[in-house]
């Protein structure tokens, strides 16, 4: 059985002044709770404060995107190494938001992923359709080949996590029927088993797009959820706990 994972999206949001959020939190989350786990992922300008801020406490801290490389000529990217070293153990990586501004394919997901385990920190592997390739009846189809080919070879079960981010739920406030999020979830544990059979289970699969404190607690009962991924309620730390004691 999968750990549930209560992961926060600061996407391009956060100053210095926001870390305040990030102390709250972390007070919050301890003492630990079994099998379910709070992380923040926070823009790269924030990561080692964050972190800092966080050590004491049972929040992890985590990236939004790396880099395939793992150091060299790119101007402005990072590297899963120099996330690591900032005090970070997760990273998001193709989320929507990526795929469409930086035109990240999943070939190159899968390669960011594979970084993010040589660096030693666990990838958050994200596919979604859009409201399009719903409406046309192929959201099942599109998400698990997404899936497929964002998967980093030769990974291990327990060193993945995945996220169903459906394009047209994100930060629109039009959250997935738990109908629809259910049979996708069974779909991406069936595809997880193709690859890793028994020990797929142990992946967690996270749901994102418009979880709030409203909603969460409908989001999590489904079977194959084990989490959320939460962008615009993980901003403030009262929105983020009430999600996470829902869990
Ligand atoms: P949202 O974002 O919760 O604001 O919809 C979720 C995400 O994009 O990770």
């Amino acid at each position: 059985m999968a750990r549930t994972l209560i992961a926060g999206n600061w996407k391009m949001n956060g100053l210095r002044s926001s870390l305040v959020e990030i102390v709250a939190i972390a007070g919050g989350v301890t003492p630990a709770r079994e099998n379910v786990e709070a992380l923040i992922c926070v823009p790269a300008t924030l990561l080692m404060q964050a972190a800092d801020q966080a050590r004491e406490s049972d929040l992890k801290i985590g990236g939004e995107t790396c880099h395939a490389n793992e150091s060299g000529a790119h101007t402005g990217d990072v590297s899963a190494e120099m996330l690591a070293d900032a005090g970070a153990s997760y990273v998001i990586v193709g989320h929507s938001e990526r795929r469409a501004d930086h035109g990240e394919t999943s070939e190159v997901v899968a390669a960011q992923a594979a970084a993010a385990l040589r660096a030693g920190i666990t990838p958050i592997i994200c596919v979604g359709e859009t409201a399009a390739e719903r409406d046309s009846g192929k959201a099942i189809e599109v998400v698990t080949s997404m899936l497929r080919e964002s998967l980093p070879t030769g990974a291990g079960a327990d060193s993945l996590v995945i996220a169903y981010e459906p394009v047209w739920a994100i930060g629109t406030g039009n959250v997935a029927t738990v109908e629809a999020v259910d049979e996708m979830h069974n779909a991406l544990r069936e595809s997880l088993s193709d690859v890793f059979g028994a020990d797929a289970d142990l992946i967690p699969i996270l749901y994102g797009g418009s979880m709030k404190p409203g909603n969460a607690a409908d989001l999590l009962a489904v079977k194959n959820v084990n989490g959320g991924l939460i962008g615009g309620a993980s901003l403030k730390a009262a929105d983020f706990l009430a999600i996470y004691a829902a869990a």
